[in-house]
């Protein structure tokens, strides 16, 4: 099984090029979800977070509210890096797991999605990190339309995160995002055919 982390910044492009290599015929792990998934009440993280964050960042029901976490760690560094203390290794566990899963159902491509994948050091996981960047003007316009949220709270996520610089550095490929979704595509299905296909393979 080859395992390739898909990583990039707020809006890049990571859900939309895993779409394509999922059509390609790999296999998608969305860190994202186990994200939301370790966030349920009553579990250890939700502990963990209540006791370092405090009763007022859950509704209600005793959910955690995200926009209200979001809030309070998208504006200080250290209580970020606090969350992410408490969240990373316990995602990373759940990804394993479901990469394991793959390889026992001798899975042949398997994409792990993962923003924070080169922050948390989760290279060790995967065989190749491919990085995906879009230019800062377009990605606002994009996450603008997508989540309806202003150009300071994109702003705050973008400064939260690794750059571009530091992203290549640490990955085995670059691919560009400023153009269409076909284009995209195209891209990609080229590199696919390249790495997979060929019997020239890179
Ligand atoms: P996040 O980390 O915030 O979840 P992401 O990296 O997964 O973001 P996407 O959700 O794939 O990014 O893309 C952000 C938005 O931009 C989405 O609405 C997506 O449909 C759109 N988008 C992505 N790539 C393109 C493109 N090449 N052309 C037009 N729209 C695009």
């Amino acid at each position: 099984m080859f395992a390739i982390g898909l990583t990039g910044g707020i809006g890049s492009g990571k859900t939309e090029a895993c779409k394509i290599l999922c059509e390609l015929g790999a296999k998608t792990i969305n860190a994202d979800t186990f994200g939301h998934y370790i966030y349920e009440k009553n579990t250890t993280a939700w502990e963990e977070i209540v006791k370092e964050f405090g009763k007022t960042i859950l509704d209600k029901e005793g959910n955690i509210a995200r926009p209200k976490l979001a809030k309070l760690v998208f504006s200080s560094k250290n209580r970020l890096d606090k969350l992410n203390r408490i969240c990373h290794p316990k995602i990373k566990n759940l990804v394993i797991k479901k990469l394991n899963q793959f390889r026992v159902d001798q899975v042949e491509v398997v994409v792990v999605e993962a923003a924070i994948l080169i922050e948390a050091n989760w290279k060790d996981i995967v065989d190749e990190v491919w990085s995906i960047e879009s230019k800062t003007s377009i990605i606002l316009d994009r996450v603008k339309k997508r989540d309806k949220i202003n150009h300071h709270a994109i702003q705050a996520r973008m400064d939260s995160q690794i750059d571009n610089e530091t992203r290549l550095k640490n990955s085995d490929r670059m691919i560009t995002n400023n153009g269409t979704i076909q284009e995209l595509k195209d891209n990609l299905t080229e590199i696919w055919a390249k790495k997979f296909i060929n019997t020239n393979k890179e």
